[in-house]
């Protein structure tokens, strides 16, 4: 593994997202002395907190996996997740609504699941999600350790046993025709291929190596944190600064002085100039390049998201923490999502983080967290003027689902679209960065090692997106400037 060259002493950290935070604690517990600078007000970045009235909304992710990521990072400081964050596992990991009115908890047990599966679809669904699920868990298991987790230094570097094994696993076929051959009923095969929209890609062409996200979530589990997904940055801050990380907000870092490709110093919108033996960079990779100077590479962008999140003098006894409503016409909506185009019957991720965690909001109120994917900011959807309206029919599409009375019951709201996602420097108004298609995946993807002494964390570097991989990120960053810590 090829790992930066030089002193090493004095790291500067740019950003305080979940990636630069992991990377931040891991080279603390390298003895490294480490600044994170942070230019909003709090850490987590897009898993940011929004307080609005005595409602304590989480602005980004709400689905969390892999809990033992935090633990092995807080891990680093020698530091006990259970004396930060108290997890609740969910039970059902989701509940799945479907058009002609049926229902699925998705269960992270696999008898129970598979109960679940043979009411709803039968004793040969039943056989299928249970063989699903031991291919889904064999794929994560050989992906992990060999090609995610791992700093990669060139596509030679995949050439091992386990790449036998995972092609002869399927795993360069696609996603949907791998999960229909295990599973008849249309609905299975959407809670079993959804997931692949995580990471930008449809299921139809999302390489059945992302069967590992559908094991993450529907098989190992789903947890969250008391006190809201942004407990989690908290956490992660909190255990830095207590080992000597010196973590600055309202730092906003405007370039990284080099010297030829050598980092020296990085300098604040204040003026400030501080010295660094070496740099991380956590930004997303628009900012990152230009704070570099580097120029961009072309990639394809995740489709975005617009997520409303609304405090609500209502409750439906419905519903579950987290809700997937699957719209009418899913492979056309697959159609149009891959096409860039805005759904005409979209589906729905609702999370009700009040009812694991009533605190969140004001007594006896509801917090909705909805998720709707549209096309990024490269098709030319004018959100000023359709955000105002697609809120509005996400609110009718809602009552239409079950949630009655929902738009006279929100007390407090905010909406974020690509325009609010492009304003704070996400690649093409997209929270998602680049997608995962094979040519921007693995060793594929934009490395974490710029010139001698900068390193990526995030995202928009290897591995990926999401909450895990950006954790995994930032470890695989640290490990450029420290070595190997595993
Ligand atoms: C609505 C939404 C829903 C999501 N749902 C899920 C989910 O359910 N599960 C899941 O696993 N993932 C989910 N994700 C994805 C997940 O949140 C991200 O992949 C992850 O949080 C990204 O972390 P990061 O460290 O790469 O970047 P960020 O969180 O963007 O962190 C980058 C940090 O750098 C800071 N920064 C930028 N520029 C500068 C500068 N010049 N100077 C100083 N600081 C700077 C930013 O302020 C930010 O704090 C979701 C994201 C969104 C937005």
């Amino acid at each position: 593994m090829r790992t930066v060259s030089g002193s090493t002493d004095h790291v500067v950290v740019v950003g305080a997202g979940l990636g630069g935070l992991s990377a931040a604690l891991r080279l603390a517990g390298a003895g490294r002395r480490v600044t994170v600078l942070e230019r909003s007000a709090q850490p987590g970045g897009r898993a940011g907190l929004l307080e609005l009235d005595g409602y304590r909304f989480d602005t980004g992710p709400t689905v969390l996996t892999m809990p033992s990521l935090i633990a092995d990072a807080l891990g680093c400081v020698d530091e006990d997740i259970d004396d930060w964050l108290e997890l609740r596992p969910l039970d059902p990991a989701y509940r799945a609504f479907f058009p002609d009115g049926s229902t699925l908890d998705v269960i992270a047990d696999v008898d129970r699941m598979a109960d679940q599966v043979r009411t709803l679809c039968g004793e040969r669904d039943a056989a299928g999600y249970r063989r699903f699920a031991a291919y889904a868990e064999r794929m994560f298991r050989l992906e992990h350790k060999d090609f995610i987790d791992r700093n990669l230094d060139s596509p030679l570097s995949l050439l091992s046993p386990s790449l036998a094994r995972l092609v002869a696993l399927g795993g360069f076929r696609r996603l949907a025709p791998v999960v229909a051959s295990y599973v008849a009923d249309p609905r299975l095969r959407r809670v079993l291929s959804f997931q692949s929209l995580y990471a930008g890609v449809t299921p139809d062409r999302a390489l059945a190596i992302y069967a590992s996200i559908p094991y993450l979530d529907s098989i190992a589990g789903v947890s969250f944190p008391v006190g809201g997904m942004h407990a989690v940055p908290r956490a992660l801050a909190g255990a830095a600064v207590k080992h000597g990380v010196e973590v600055r907000y309202d730092a906003e870092v405007t370039a990284v002085e080099m010297r030829g490709s050598r980092a020296v110093a990085v300098r604040t919108r204040d003026g400030e100039r501080i010295a660094a033996d070496a740099v991380v960079v956590n930004a997303d990779l628009p900012v990152a390049w230009e704070l570099l100077g580097v120029a961009p590479r072309k990639l394809r962008w995740s489709p975005s998201c617009v997520l409303l999140l609304a405090g609500v003098d209502a409750r439906w006894s419905k519903v579950a923490h987290h809700n997937l409503h699957f719209g009418r016409a899913w492979r056309s909506t697959m159609r149009e999502i891959g096409r860039g185009e805005l759904s005409s019957d979209p589906s729905l991720l609702v999370s009700v983080p009040t009812a694991t965690d009533p605190e969140l909001a004001p007594d006896g109120r509801t917090i909705l967290s909805v998720v709707a994917l549209v096309p990024n900011l490269d098709t030319s959807i004018d959100w000023r003027v359709v955000g105002p309206r697609f809120r509005d029919e996400i609110v009718a599409r809602l009552e239409s689902f079950g949630y009655v009375g929902l738009g006279d019951a929100i007390e407090v709201e905010r909406l974020a679209t690509p325009a609010q996602w492009s304003e704070q420097g996400l690649a093409a108004g997209s929270p998602f960065s680049a997608a995962h298609l094979f040519r921007q995946t693995g060793p594929f993807r934009p490395g974490n090692l710029v010139g001698d002494n900068v390193v990526l964390a995030g995202c928009g570097t290897r591995p990926g997106i999401g909450v895990p991989m950006v954790l995994m990120s930032g470890r695989l960053a640290a490990e450029r400037i420290v070595g190997p810590t595993t």
